[in-house]
């Protein structure tokens, strides 16, 4: 069979570097082959508006396709996002027609592509599914949609800025950040080695293997915006199908030989002679080696060192225990008495999955969660769909495109916190309202079961912590008769089981901890040592700061990847901030080699005005407004692990590394990187 390849082979901005080209390996897709009965169901079964722009792209029919009446009137997101951009009955039926009609074109004229068009044509498609993003948004889209290049690609070459040197990174981690990370350093030309703890890549995709554990959000978004599967299986992936997918763009960039496996970074050390990190790392024999490297990327992800609570008594407990991300997959729960504590994101996902196996499974509840009604949450990607994106260029592209769009605001306006709202329970009118809708579904989720209404109602406002997805899996498991949610707070775990405030004893034989993690210690255990000993940790004092989240003073070229405050709360996706992260680290490391220095230090003036800046955001959202505790915040109360401003705030404060930030050390020198 033929396989269709969109359009040019345009790469990086004239840097190209062999696994660049595999980013339009993605692109690939078969040509049309169903008949007409067929693409009018798929038609029928798929996502309109993104379908409508990869037609006109690839058939340039942009009159038919794109015509004004078409158009998604995008009504701001509510509760729940209006199906199909917001389109009317009758313009769905309208869309649907056009599409087919050009669908069935482009299959009878042998599903050949048009070239891809030129930048104004391009902006007409994306107004078109924008509605209202003006001219100051077309970067942003531009490296969203990756057409005709990909625009976070960098723009310098170690080659062409600094001849004849060589500069050598360590990326400690092989998550999603370490790898895109990678990716970009080696597309600039430099030296990289990855320092992976784990047998394999993929980060948390890789350790967490709870049963049900699938993406909680959108899944095109949730993907580099290099490497664009087009096929998908779930709306919202499977924990399986996210590992694969991390393990395969590790393949097709070629990043695998770059990884030492089962080696842990323990120490890093900065050098003020050599201006040099000094790296101690560890092999699971506990063998260490000392390395050293011009600049270090830290990519250790924020929520995967387990937090586990204080409570008398857990080690006493003689069944079996663990926590969610490290599961104990040898512990077989048929039959047993589990408890899972912790109603948070893992254990929204763990109980449903396991309620079915076990004898009794008793799950106790601190706060509860708020829960945002997603009916989509386990659905498989409909066939029809699935054909179109495996038939027609671009479609997987413009989906996530379109993904991305619906989610770079997301949900922020219903986050804010009003100073003078006092209406309790909420934080202004938008998370009022939300409040509201989120309570009527829960209300009538549970009109017949008055008890759990009460347990599930939360006592704090919508978006003070992480809301759930929901399909109605989590009711419905709780409302089993061999299901209990507890309320009362535990005041003890015994060897036999957990005992609560009550008085009362729960018989266990397993106890899940899915009580979340240390999100505020980053970096944490390694040690970490700046410019004079510096100590990182005892600097930071369990209050992480990071310039744009990446650069800390007195740490020369250490580089950290979802570093403090750039956790996204309810818009866009944990991807899409690395990616952004990963540009700004490449970029300011090309600033600093055309400079010919070595070395850069942030000022703490800069730190400041940042810091600033972004704990007022967090003050004006619901998060950080109230004194009531979440992983967003640290032990100080400050909202140090998210970022409260919308996607595109980041995307543009990462476009410009600004060498006034930064004291300059060192000259660069022929031999510098050379193995030392
Ligand atoms: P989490 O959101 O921090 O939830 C921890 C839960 O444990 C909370 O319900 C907490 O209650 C409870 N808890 C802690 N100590 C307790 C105690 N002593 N007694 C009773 N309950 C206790 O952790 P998580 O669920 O692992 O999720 C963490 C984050 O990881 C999520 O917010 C999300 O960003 C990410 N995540 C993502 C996915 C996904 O994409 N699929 C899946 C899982 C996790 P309180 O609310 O009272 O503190």
């Amino acid at each position: 069979m033929t396989i269709i390849t969109g359009a040019d082979e345009t790469t990086s901005a004239g840097v190209t570097h062999g696994p660049v080209d595999a980013a339009r390996t993605y692109d690939k897709v078969l040509p049309i082959d169903a008949d007409t009965v067929f693409l009018e169901r798929a038609v029928n079964e798929t996502e309109l508006p993104p379908l409508l722009a990869a037609l006109a792209l690839v058939t340039g029919e942009y009159d038919q396709l794109l015509a004004d009446d078409l158009r998604p009137p995008l009504p701001p997101m509510d509760a729940v996002i209006a199906p199909q951009g917001g389109m009317t009955q009758e313009t769905q039926a309208r869309a649907r027609e056009v599409a087919l009609d050009a669908l069935v074109r482009f299959r009878d004229s042998g599903s050949r592509p048009a070239p891809l068009p030129d930048e104004d044509a391009l902006h007409r498609i994306m107004a078109f599914l924008t509605r209202q993003a003006g001219p100051d948004c077309l970067p942003l889209l531009r490296h969203e949609l990756g057409l005709p290049k990909d625009t976070g690609a960098p723009t310098w070459s170690l080659q062409e800025t600094a001849p004849g040197t060589d500069f050598t990174v360590a990326v400690i981690g092989a998550g999603i950040s370490g790898m895109a990370a990678a990716h970009r350093l080696r597309q600039a030309g430099l030296s990289v080695v990855i320092f992976e703890k784990n047998t394999e890549v993929g980060g948390v995709w890789w350790e967490n293997v709870y049963p049900g554990c699938r993406l909680d959000t959108p899944n095109f978004a949730y993907s580099y915006s290099f490497a664009q599967k087009q096929d998908w299986n779930w709306q919202f992936s499977a924990r399986d199908d996210i590992s694969g997918y991390l393990i395969d763009a590790a393949t097709r960039f070629d990043l695998r030989r770059l990884v030492r496996f089962e080696t842990e970074v323990v120490q890093a050390v900065f050098d003020d002679t050599q201006l040099c990190w000094s790296l101690t790392t560890q092999t699971r024999d506990g063998h260490r080696t000392t390395h050293r490297f011009d600049a270090v990327v830290t990519a250790v992800g924020q929520l995967n060192r387990p937090n586990f609570p204080d409570v008398p008594g857990r080690d006493d407990f003689q069944g079996a225990a663990f926590h969610s991300a490290q599961w104990n997959s040898s512990i077989n729960l048929t039959g047993k008495r589990v408890a899972v504590i912790g109603t948070g994101a893992s254990a929204y996902q763990i109980v449903p999955a396991i309620a079915d196996d076990v004898a009794s499974l008793t799950v106790f509840q601190r706060h509860a969660p708020w829960m945002l009604p997603t009916p989509t949450y386990h659905d498989r990607i409909s066939e029809g769909m699935t054909y179109l994106l495996r038939h027609v260029p671009y479609y997987g592209r413009w989906l996530r495109f379109w993904q991305f769009w619906l989610a770079s605001e997301g949900r922020l306006p219903f986050v804010e916190a009003d100073p003078d709202w006092t209406e309790p329970g909420s934080t202004s009118a938008g998370n009022a309202h939300l409040r509201k809708q989120l309570l009527e579904r829960l209300e009538e989720q549970l009109a017949d079961r008055p008890d759990l209404l009460k347990k599930m109602t939360p006592n704090y406002p919508p978006g003070l912590k992480r809301m759930t997805r929901d399909n109605g899996v989590w009711a419905n498991a709780l409302r089993k008769p061999h299901v209990d949610l507890v309320t009362d707070g535990i005041t003890q775990i015994t060897p036999t089981g957990i005992r609560t405030a009550d008085g009362a004893h729960h018989d266990l034989d397993v106890i899940i901890y899915a009580t979340g993690f240390q999100a505020s210690d980053y970096l944490a255990p390694m040690t970490v040592k700046g410019r004079a000993g510096l100590d990182l940790h005892e600097h930071w004092d369990g209050d992480a700061r990071a310039y744009k989240g990446v650069t800390v003073p007195g740490f020369p070229n250490l580089f950290m990847i979802m570093g403090p405050n750039t956790g996204v709360v309810v818009n866009g996706s944990a991807v899409f901030m690395a990616e952004c992260a990963v540009e700004y680290t490449v970029a300011t490391i090309g600033s600093l080699l055309r400079t010919g220095h070595r070395a850069l230090d942030c000022h703490p003036d800069a730190l400041d005005r940042f810091c600033t800046w972004v704990d007022a955001g967090n003050l004006r959202r619901t998060w950080g407004s109230s004194p009531i505790d979440s992983w967003y915040k640290n032990k100080f109360g400050r909202a140090s692990q998210v970022w409260p401003y919308s996607l595109r705030e980041y995307f543009e404060l990462s476009r410009r590394p600004d060498l006034n930030d930064y004291e300059l050390l060192g000259t660069l020198t022929p031999t510098t990187g050379q193995p030392r």
